[in-house]
């Protein structure tokens, strides 16, 4: 067996030894009521990933216990996106499947006296529940006898009561230490259509009921999950022992991941989809997976970056530039390089003539990818940016009298600037150094500064978007979400770009030089640039 890589193998491995298991599967559970997100791929690393380890298998598990909240819509993006992740279920289970089976066992623990139905309504239960430092009450209908329980479960299953009339609740300890111990509900009366039972049902099992059973029944070994169902833990262990469940699925829980500058709760991720603040689950701003394979981030670059931050018990943030670490290390040994200026400023050279081919490495660090052919030409664009009429100290691009290199071409140095009515640089005018090409540079002229450039004649133009991120620095303004989202997190510029970025597959990300990590796309007929990632890190920008 290879040697555990975190705490969670080391009790697996303990189990194995132990005899209480002979071979391990796990389950990815998630509820159908949104899309998943960043988070998800850890759950999804360390449930597949664990399956993958011992040779077990991992279920696709929809927790669909709350039909108000959810659709066929989200279980379709689900699956799409475990599968863009590169995860491959076993069985695609619902809690749906289980719904007689869950009922059945209700009855079980009604006739075992765990179990009664109660009169009380939420409020009344909540009240009652008691709190950390006090004990609960218990519910007068604590007594009823088993048969008059039955009697009152299947009148709530056949429709007899209102939503909320009545509940079952299981029959535990009103004085435990823990409130979740304290008489549970575990069926309430509900009449929402299910996306998959539709009106069949008109009482639903409560999650922390259903969820051990649903293991249970699937088979499930180690049940894996975040922290907060820590304190859940004695009831999930509580349904098994009293239901004797053997073996009895064991839930052992990790850290969630928190990411710096994004917001990770589905609630707050369809508020922003339903108000219009993005353009929509997938907008290459969300940390949703959609959002983030829309962004162009390679599912490979969020694996990587799961296994990197490791599985733990104690809870933690990381930080949103090691996300973006990761996917620029990535993209750094695969995006073929090409270049763009996104604010472009004409450059025409005053003693050259025609056009040429120059060689343009696709990318150095990837071995074999070779050399492709660019036309370098009389008029150029570079960026607005590297040329300045007031330069400040040890400014290295181009300025009046001062020389740059043209990326894979050749020295140039400026000679004039043409200006607007305003002032505006509009044009630069240069002459360039035969002598100098890249590679068999023999002009002695000494340029610091290599500029990226297109060609006039032969570009394209491009939208080229770049992001911010959607949530502003926790010190920007208070902690809560609403205060800290940045809605002006998209910038838009008119590009021009290389006619190679037009010809790419969609989709393909590309390493602009000096600019950053862009993918290419079309829109209605029009080249999209579309940030990845930045070239620096400029998480503090
Ligand atoms: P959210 O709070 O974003 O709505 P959730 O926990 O309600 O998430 P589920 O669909 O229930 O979403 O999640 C499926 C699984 O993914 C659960 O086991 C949950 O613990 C896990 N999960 C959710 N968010 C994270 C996270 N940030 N890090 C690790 N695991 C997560
Ligand atoms: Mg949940």
């Amino acid at each position: 067996m290879a040697e555990a890589e975190n705490f969670i193998q080391d009790i697996i491995d303990a189990d194995l030894a132990a005899g209480k298991v002979a071979a391990i599967q796990t389950r990815f559970p998630p509820e159908p009521n949104g899309y998943l997100h960043i988070g998800h791929a850890k759950s999804m690393f360390v449930n597949f990933g664990t399956a993958l380890k011992y040779n077990g298998k991992c279920n696709l598990f929809f927790d669909d216990t709350n039909p108000s909240k959810e659709k066929t819509e989200y279980v379709d993006a689900i699956r799409r996106d475990i599968a863009w992740l590169g995860y491959r279920w076993e069985n695609e289970v619902y809690a749906s499947d289980f719904f007689d089976k869950i009922y059945a066992y209700a009855e079980q623990l009604i006739t075992a006296g765990k179990a009664f139905v109660c009169d009380l309504s939420a409020e009344e239960i909540r009240e009652a529940r008691g709190t950390l430092t006090e004990p609960g009450k218990e519910s007068p209908y604590r007594t009823r006898t088993p048969e008059e329980n039955l009697k009152l479960f299947r009148e709530m299953k056949a429709g007899k009561y209102a939503d909320g009339e009545k509940c079952l609740r299981a029959k535990i300890d009103m004085a435990s230490p823990n409130i979740n111990l304290r008489d549970p509900v575990i069926y309430r009366i509900l009449r929402a259509t299910h996306h998959r039972t539709g009106d069949t049902w008109c009482i639903y099992p409560m999650y922390d009921y259903a969820h051990p059973i649903c293991d249970f029944l699937q088979g499930v070994t180690h049940s894996l999950c975040t922290l907060e169902f820590e304190d859940h833990r004695p009831l999930y262990d509580w349904v098994g022992i009293e239901l004797g469940f053997a073996p009895k699925p064991r839930q052992i829980e990790f850290a969630r991941l928190n990411l710096t500058n994004l917001v990770m709760s589905k609630r707050y991720l369809k508020k922003l989809v339903e108000e219009g603040s993005v353009h929509g689950w997938d907008d290459p701003r969300m940390p949703t997976l959609a959002g983030l394979r829309n962004r162009g981030i390679p599912a490979e670059a969020i694996k990587d970056f799961c296994s990197r931050i490791g599985v733990a018990k104690a809870q933690s943030e990381c930080e949103i530039s090691y996300f973006e670490a990761v996917v620029r290390e990535y993209l750094n040994l695969h995006a073929p390089r090409a270049m763009a200026v996104l604010e472009p400023l004409k450059l025409t050279i005053t003693n050259y003539e025609g056009s040429e081919e120059v060689d343009f490495e696709i990318n150095q660090l990837s071995e074999g990818a070779g050399t492709r052919k660019i036309t370098f030409g009389k008029t150029l664009y570079i960026e607005k940016g590297d040329f300045s009429l007031n330069p400040p100290p040890k400014y290295h691009r181009l300025k009046l009298g001062a020389y740059a290199r043209l990326k894979n071409a050749y020295i140039v140095r400026a000679d004039e600037a043409v200006t607007d009515e305003n002032g505006e640089v509009i044009e630069v005018k240069c002459t360039y150094f035969p002598e100098s090409h890249s590679g068999s540079d023999k002009s002695g002229i000494k340029a610091k500064g290599v500029l990226h450039w297109v060609n006039a004649e032969t570009c394209i133009d491009a939208e080229l978007r770049q992001y911010d991120h959607l949530l502003r620095n926790a010190d920007y303004a208070g902690q809560d979400f609403s205060e800290r989202i940045n809605l002006d997190s998209e910038h838009i510029f008119q590009a021009k770009a290389e006619p190679y970025l037009a010809q790419a597959p969609e989709g393909t990300a590309f390493q602009l030089m000096r600019t950053g990590y862009y993918k290419t796309c079309k829109e209605g007929g029009m080249s999209v640039l579309s940030e990845i990632v930045s070239l620096k890190d400029n998480f503090n920008k």
